[in-house]
């Protein structure tokens, strides 16, 4: 359920079996979640939060609505240029140095640039669409250099360092940025 507050904007009521009492806490989109027990009604949910409100000001870091919905906004324009780019350049760059996955995912995680799962889906992040070319061809190349090796062994960043010369600067300037959107 969401309740529209004044104040916090959307704010995400997610009943929860396992809940004994009730948790605020700030969901991937800056909105205030929180957990309550599962037959916590509408309205005492909405009690809950009137009650808690000076604590939520003061603790918690949500996002006015209008930063809210300027980072939805944000995420949909970044979701439309990695879908119609990542997915062709992680396959040129894979053709180009022989290597075959099996399957792209997009994903929108706050901490993670890319991942590679045994089962050679390699995962990229929409906010590589941010970032320098040279660095989101890094990532893909850090990536499918994961497909030969499943760590960050010697032989990895030799393999990585083939493909890609700079990639301890590349590394190093990726750090600057932030995965999250
Ligand atoms: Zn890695």
């Amino acid at each position: 359920m969401i309740i529209d507050d004044a104040e916090f904007g959307e704010v995400i009521v997610r009943k929860n079996a396992l809940a004994r009492n009730v948790k605020f806490s700030i969901s991937t989109s800056g909105r205030l979640a929180m957990s309550v027990p599962k037959y916590t009604s509408d309205f005492l949910a909405k009690r809950f939060l009137n009650v808690n409100r000076k604590m939520i000001r003061e603790k918690l870091p949500v996002k006015n609505p209008d930063e809210q919905r300027a980072r939805d906004y944000q995420k949909k324009l970044l979701t439309k240029k990695a879908k119609e780019y990542l997915p062709y350049r992680l396959e040129y760059l894979a053709k180009l140095y022989g290597y075959n996955y099996e399957k792209c995912r997009l994903t929108h995680a706050n901490t993670r640039w890319g991942s590679c799962s045994s089962n050679r889906t390699i995962s990229l992040n929409i906010g590589l669409m941010k970032v320098p070319e040279a660095l989101r061809d890094y990532v893909i190349l850090h990536e499918l250099a994961h497909l030969n090796h499943m760590d960050h062994s010697k032989a990895f960043w030799a393999e990585v360092g083939e493909h890609d010369r700079n990639y301890k600067t590349h590394e190093k300037k990726l750090k600057m940025f932030n995965p999250g959107v």
